[in-house]
């Protein structure tokens, strides 16, 4: 059998979420245990809660929803790299980064998965992501995927430049990875966000599966 490691935050109610967005609420309409015949739970959360993808539509006016994103993108090879403590993924960081020609599908394993580790449950603005002229040269390197290990691709005080620019360039990119329990290096990514008609954005599944 193959070795599957589980990538993907566990949504509960204290998830951390995005300044503004609603907190994850988990309620049960229906419960075995208040004398139902069954228990169903109700799910009220943000299209980008916990481990998520963002669609074109998120920020690119007309933009592509997730429910199109391509699966051939969103499965296939896939490389961990472990990125130095920085608080910016700049495009020197990136171009120093040990990442083998022709991956397309890249996850950025950083300090931000400790905070998953250790199971903190309150946001913070103080998380490494994606500077703007990192996203570029993502983008002039043919990456078509590229994962975070925070809730935002994005600086906490520069949401915009970093999403138009791999958005814009329909790549797609994964948020909220836990990748404090992997070793950098290749393997065979599966994410499945759930499919929401015309939507900026679906939590999802995501796997790593040792090639
Ligand atoms: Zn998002």
């Amino acid at each position: 059998m193959p070795v599957i490691h589980d990538i993907t935050l566990t949504i509960s109610e204290t998830l951390p979420v995005w300044p503004g967005d609603p907190p994850v609420q988990m309620s049960q309409p229906f419960s075995l245990a208040r004398g139902d015949f069954c228990t169903v739970t109700r799910l009220d959360i943000s299209a980008h809660t916990g481990t998520h993808v963002d669609a074109p539509a998120h920020f690119i006016p007309g933009g592509a929803g997730v429910d199109a994103l391509d699966l051939n993108v969103l499965i296939g090879p896939a490389w961990v790299t472990a990125v130095p403590d920085v608080p910016e993924i700049t495009a020197e960081t990136l171009a120093a980064l040990p990442i083998p020609p022709g991956v397309q599908r890249l996850l950025c394993q950083t300090r931000n998965s400790a905070r998953w580790a250790r199971g903190e449950t309150s946001f913070t603005a103080d998380f490494t992501a994606v500077a703007a002229d990192g996203a570029a040269w993502l983008v002039e390197h043919g990456i078509r995927l590229v994962g975070v290990d925070y809730l935002s691709v994005s600086p906490y005080e520069e949401v915009i430049p970093t999403h138009q620019v791999l958005l814009g360039a329909g790549v797609i990119v994964l948020e909220g990875l836990d990748l404090s329990a992997v070793d950098p290096g290749a393997y065979e990514l599966v994410c499945l966000p759930l499919k929401l008609a015309g939507a900026d954005g679906a939590p999802a599944r995501a796997v790593l599966v040792e090639r």
